[in-house]
């Protein structure tokens, strides 16, 4: 008796077909799949792969360049936040939406407040910031902004991703222990680099009031641009006061992106001497071709800004 043709082939198909989904099956069976997390804002979601290395995806919900005081989630990242095992925020009134998104997502995962045990400064609240729009009044939710509270970060999200993923502790521990020689040298370099520059020197001007932490930590002196407001247009009235400003106090660094007119910013550069510097990063990461695609770049290239600025470069 002979066999007929088809069943055979149907065979070989079937065998063909098991060593396929052999294969397939093979990257989830044998390795782990990542710990699924949720960072709110572009800075913390650095902080969390350098953390989390290969063990963790990350998804950020406020990217580079966008505003995490006025962000709207979208469907799909309500839906990423479903389906996360952990969240991360920095917490100190910064995400002011976080609480309504968890509950929209039915979130039941763990959550990770990074900010937590470290000293929070009271907000100045000069109301000024052209994007500040949190009313916390109580804490100065910019941390970050110091190196060392950023370390204490660190820490707990290294014990946050413990707890979600015990049989990675030793990883995240090492990954934490191993970052923190990268901030530690990050926090002397910037030390040493304003330690050259003469305490009476080191005052900027800018429209931010999210540099309290950076001012306290490196001992340099914000002042508010007066006479700018950020919801009109700068008046002519508004730019001789500022140009009074610069005067009276000998200001050399001028950070002000409120005025985006560049006859007005020409118009200042000219009646003071004093040229416009370039740009600072407070609540987000550049893009990856940008001067601050991570944390310690941001940290670089803030500090380089600001002291070419307050030198008169
Ligand atoms: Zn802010």
């Amino acid at each position: 008796m002979t066999l007929p043709t088809p069943p055979i082939a149907r065979r070989h198909a079937t065998l063909a077909v098991l060593a396929l989904s052999l294969c397939a099956l093979s990257p989830t069976t044998w390795a782990q799949a990542p710990i699924q997390a949720v960072a709110s804002f572009s800075i913390l979601g650095d902080l969390v792969r350098q953390v989390g290395g290969e063990r963790v995806s990350v998804n950020v919900l406020v990217g580079p360049g966008s505003d995490a005081h006025v962000f709207q989630p979208t469907p799909t990242q309500a839906r990423q936040v479903s389906q996360a095992q952990v969240v991360f925020s920095n917490g100190l009134g910064f995400e002011g939406w976080m609480s309504r998104l968890l509950k929209t997502a039915n979130y039941r995962g763990q959550q990770v407040v990074v900010s937590q045990g470290i000293k929070p400064l009271k907000d100045a609240g000069h109301g000024h910031g052209h994007h500040h729009g949190h009313s916390h009044g109580a804490a100065d939710p910019h941390a970050w902004q110091n190196v060392s509270n950023v370390m204490a970060y660190v820490g707990n999200i290294a014990k946050g991703l413990c707890e979600a993923d015990a049989a990675g502790c030793d990883t995240y521990k090492a990954n934490a222990a191993a970052y923190n020689e990268q901030l530690k040298t990050l926090d002397a370099d910037i030390k040493t680099a304003w330690a050259a520059i003469p305490a009476a020197q080191r005052k900027v001007i800018t429209s931010h009031d999210a540099f309290g932490y950076y001012a306290q930590a490196y001992g340099v002196k914000f002042l508010a641009a007066q006479g700018v407001s950020t919801e009109s247009e700068a008046s002519a009235k508004g730019v001789a006061q500022l140009v009074r400003q610069i005067k009276k106090e000998n200001i050399k660094a001028l950070f002000v992106e409120s005025i985006s007119d560049p006859r007005l910013i020409a118009q200042i550069g000219r009646e003071t001497g004093v040229k416009p510097a370039g740009e600072l990063f407070s609540d987000s990461l550049s893009d990856a071709q940008g001067p601050a695609p991570t944390y310690v770049a941001m940290m670089r290239a803030n500090t380089t800004a600001l002291t070419q600025a307050v030198k008169g470069q």
